[in-house]
């Protein structure tokens, strides 16, 4: 499959085998720090243990990448081959998103969705969390 993922998809994929903070992820932070936002990370308290976390807004940032978590867009397209794996695969995370979801909302706290295809712009970003911030 390596030939098929581009560049960014595979920076990702080797975010998630190293345990590493992706690129999208770093991109997003940047831009609530220069937005004046204070925020916590990888808050293992909470379910699903979210990158992102706003306190004072009640407010979790998941950075779901394209492909792992069945955007709909052109990242999120499946591979071809070994569809079986990857329908069961990427099935269960997109379950697990929901009952995260479920859960985090259950506890009050309000959840914001930034795709990776979205944080090629800092305005996209920008644009999302000024949104989310504001309909608290
Ligand atoms: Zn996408």
């Amino acid at each position: 499959m390596t030939d098929m993922v581009s560049a960014v998809r595979r920076s990702q994929i080797m975010a998630r085998i190293k345990g590493m903070d992706t690129v999208p992820e770093i991109m997003v932070r940047r831009v609530l720090h220069r937005m004046g936002y204070r925020f916590r990370l990888h808050v293992s308290e909470l379910p699903g243990k979210p990158d992102i976390v706003m306190p004072r807004h009640k407010l979790v940032v998941l950075v779901n990448g394209c492909f792992w978590h069945g955007h709909k867009c052109s990242d999120g397209h499946r591979p071809k081959s070994n569809t079986e794996y990857w329908i069961r695969k990427l099935d269960r995370n997109i379950v697990r998103d929901k009952q995260t979801k479920r859960l985090l909302r259950k506890k009050g706290w309000r959840v914001v969705t930034i795709w990776t295809c979205q944080c090629r712009e800092k305005n996209k970003i920008e644009s999302i969390i000024h949104k989310a911030v504001k309909t608290a």
